[in-house]
């Protein structure tokens, strides 16, 4: 009770023990989403006319943008199955992890097993596991900039210092290698890659990302390969899969459904360790 009075009048974070991370707050308040929400709920309550929502990349809501039937009906019958409603082990199922791995295997120069796929709930869930899973003292990783702000909202959360090269947009946005050797010192653990880009939409040269996996197995750091848009490309540069050079350096690959069949909402993802010395 003595207690009770004595807090009564005292503002709420010295009142109570707990209160939010500032830091994770501060860096998911960036978040793509979290930005057009706010800016759709200001323009819903002013503005004279319904809203079509373009503002990001997930063009599922609309009718003319429908997944394959052969994936609805996949679903379908496993859940009318019954056969699936057990815990699975935590890196998935494996007939699952299986088809993963057949399906990277098509566009790589070795053959992935199911045991280096590990399933996540979306890209985004694989990105905090692989940030999470470097993040010891000290740590550094090299994100691009421009880039996708999950990453930055990850290494905040988890500490990991963050060091942004540049992409360069007179040159297709390929990355200053000088520039990356320049940021990388013994702590720099890794350097991420998104291809195809989110937000420039550019798509790596064969040529380019050979002198990447050199430059990275110079300097010691894994590669984290981005891949959520793969096979969805602009202009004439095809899609490369980083894991071609798995035997240059390790490469993780992070990848989902979300994109290419375009149904984000199902939350099926992947970290592929593309690295023909480890399987
Ligand atoms: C959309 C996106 C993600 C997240 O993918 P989900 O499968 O929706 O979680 C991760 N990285 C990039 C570059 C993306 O564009």
């Amino acid at each position: 009770m003595e207690k009770e009075k004595e807090n009564a009048g005292k503002p709420l974070e010295e009142k109570w023990h707990f209160g939010h991370n500032k830091a994770a707050a501060a860096a998911g308040s960036r978040s793509i989403r979290g930005t057009l929400s706010k800016v759709i709920a200001s323009v819903e309550e002013t503005g004279p006319r319904p809203l079509i929502q373009l503002g990001h990349g997930d063009p599922s809501p609309f009718p003319s943008f429908r997944t394959t039937p052969i994936a609805e009906d996949a679903i379908v019958e496993a859940v009318k199955s019954a056969q699936y409603n057990h815990y699975s082990p935590s890196s998935g199922l494996l007939p699952a992890r299986r088809a993963v791995a057949e399906y990277l295997s098509k566009d790589i120069p070795y053959k992935l097993s199911s045991d280096d796929i590990f399933l996540t709930a979306g890209c985004a869930q694989a990105i905090d596991i692989v940030i999470a899973a470097l993040a010891r003292p000290d740590a550094n990783i090299l994100l691009p900039r421009p880039g996708f702000p999950l990453y930055e909202a990850r290494c905040t959360f988890y500490n990991v210092e963050m060091r942004r090269f540049d992409l360069i947009p007179e040159q297709g946005w390929e990355l200053d290698l000088d520039q990356v050797e320049k940021l990388t010192d013994e702590n720099t653990v890794a350097i991420v890659l998104i291809n195809p880009n989110n937000p420039s939409g550019s798509v790596l040269k064969y040529q380019h990302m050979e002198e990447i996996a050199k430059t990275a197995r110079k300097l010691g750091i894994m590669v984290i390969s981005d891949e959520a848009y793969g096979h969805l490309t602009f202009g004439s540069n095809p899609f490369i899969p980083m894991g071609v050079f798995g035997d240059v350096v390790p490469i993780l690959t992070l990848g989902s459904i979300s994109k290419r069949w375009v149904v984000p909402g199902w939350r099926l993802g992947w970290i592929a360790m593309t690295d023909p010395k480890e399987s």
